[in-house]
């Protein structure tokens, strides 16, 4: 797919309770959501199951407050059980019917909802199977297979039904699913998206993707849902299993570095402090003579605090961001992403005037933005401008859910160290090495060994086969000499 912006990529945001209040569970999801719309922006939704087991659902376009702008759509949605999700797509796949959670009928007792975060690597081999089989399909999102799997399975309890269909699907997954008296939460084998579980005062359970969104809605946080594991939550309280033995925890890096929200705990590890540690160490791999060090608001502020703190060179608080203006990274085109940037972003003149200044960005994918801000400082009188990138070259695309499908985006996959200094017109860059990254966020795999992490979009090591993805990607990387022995990555110029 070169050059092309693709169209299904769901780096989503899921919340589930169970046991609160019928009056209070859709206000409860909406709260959840709304702390985690940097997850997803194009579309929210949420489903309540009732005292009778029947969904209701309310889902759109648009964020989360604009979705449920009307209190009335709140009067339809009374129920004890329910889930949420809000989406993160590309251009391409715009449409309520792509809109999460989706809703299935089993049979005459069992109706169920799912919402899901990831990406399946096999989606487009299940899909086609499904069809052959009589499967029709609602949407174009790869999340409805796992409810086509769910209702084709000849199981005849739901927990069996949904296990033999997890063990189908591959890449990256993390669902909440809702029956009439259940909520459910399951994570694939490598664990790549995060999902807690939390509990409230008033007995009632949540899952959802981030901590941020427990502290949300007052609910304590318990544990983080394992590798392979389905949590299973009704009137015995909360049970698991596992549908597969075969795990190895490799959450994606990527959370950490730029995805989840600072406030939130990951795998018992603080994303802010592990942001702090990561431009420490940047500070401590790339040094340089400075004045100040700023960050690009909201998501390098951290790691900026952090290279402040190990360069010993003062921060201040060079940008700001306005609060108006949705994530640019999700705009279609390359124009509309210039534009989307140039109205976020503005500088703090006294600041940078004069000043040699250090600037702190979480990572740099095509380039957009970097090059817009060292543009944007130098015309606001910064001296020198040296970038300093918090996480390694991105150079390599994800297959698991996160916004990065094509090699040939990646300005780090296309071009040297030296030559992207140039592109983003820089007086000098750096980035973090994988080996600083892995110390900063300091995690074990769930058997106690590794990094824990997935870092594939730097060293191109895949956790698992890729699958659907395998031929396209071995074909543009070795369009690129990814594979050649002698190109190494070097980290700074
Ligand atoms: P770019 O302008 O294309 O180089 O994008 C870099 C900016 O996008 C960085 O400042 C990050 O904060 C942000 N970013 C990094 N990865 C992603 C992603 N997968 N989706 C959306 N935004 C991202």
């Amino acid at each position: 797919m070169p050059n092309e912006v693709k169209s299904l990529n769901e780096e989503c945001g899921l919340f589930g309770i169970w046991g609160s209040n019928e009056n209070e569970t859709a206000g409860l999801i909406h709260d959840g959501l709304h702390s985690l719309q940097h997850r997803g922006q194009e579309g929210a939704g949420i489903v309540v199951m009732d005292n009778e087991h029947h969904i209701h659902r309310h889902r759109g376009l648009g964020l989360v407050s604009q979705v449920f702008s009307d209190n009335y759509v709140f009067d339809d949605l009374k129920g004890n059980i329910g889930i949420g999700h809000v989406r993160y797509a590309t251009a391409g796949s715009h449409g309520v019917k792509n809109i999460q959670p989706f809703t299935f009928h089993l049979d005459d007792f069992t109706d169920f909802s799912l919402a899901h975060n990831g990406n399946l690597t096999n989606a487009d081999t299940l899909k086609r199977t499904l069809q052959s089989k009589g499967a029709s399909f609602n949407s174009d999102s790869d999340s409805e297979i796992l409810g086509q799997l769910i209702k084709m399975s000849k199981q005849v309890k739901f927990i069996d039904r949904l296990k033999e269909a997890l063990r189908q699907i591959k890449g990256g997954f993390a669902f909440v699913l809702s029956t009439g008296d259940e909520l459910i939460a399951a994570l694939d084998p490598n664990g790549f998206r995060p999902l807690v579980i939390g509990r409230r005062e008033d007995g009632s359970y949540v899952v959802c993707s981030e901590t941020c969104a427990l502290d949300q809605v007052n609910a304590r946080y318990i544990r983080d849902v394992k590798p392979g594991e389905v949590v299973i939550i009704n009137n015995n309280g909360i049970t698991n299993d596992f549908f597969t033995n075969d795990t190895n925890l490799a959450i994606c890096s990527m959370e950490y570095i730029y995805f989840a929200r600072p406030d939130s705990v990951i795998h018992n590890v603080s994303v802010h402090e592990a942001r702090m540690r990561m431009g420490a160490l940047c500070a401590k791999e790339n040094p340089v003579d400075a004045d100040v060090v700023i960050g690009v608001p909201n998501s390098s502020l951290s790691a900026a605090l952090g290279y402040a703190k190990g360069s010993n060179i003062p921060y201040d608080m060079g940008m700001i961001k306005s609060q108006y203006v949705a994530r640019t990274f999700i705009e279609p085109t390359q124009k509309k992403r210039e534009r989307g940037v140039s109205m976020k972003l503005s500088v703090v003149k006294s600041v940078v005037e004069g000043k040699k200044v250090v600037l702190v960005d979480d990572s740099i994918v095509r380039g957009t933005t970097s090059k817009y801000i060292v543009q944007l400082l130098k015309r606001s009188g910064a001296k020198e401008v040296h970038v300093r990138i918090a996480s390694p070259a991105l150079r390599f695309p994800c297959f698991y859910g996160i916004d990065i499908q094509t090699t040939e985006e990646l300005i780090a996959a296309n071009h040297t160290v030296s030559e992207i200094k140039d592109i983003i017109g820089a007086d000098s860059l750096g980035y973090l090495s994988v080996d600083s990254l892995i110390k900063a966020i300091n995690l074990k795999n769930d058997h106690g060994e590794g990094s824990g992490l997935c870092t594939s979009y730097f060293d191109g090591k895949y956790p698992t086969p890729l699958y659907d993805y395998q031929a396209q990607f071995d074909k543009s990387a070795e369009e690129l000499g990814l594979y050649e022995e002698d190109n190494y990555i070097e980290r700074s110029i």
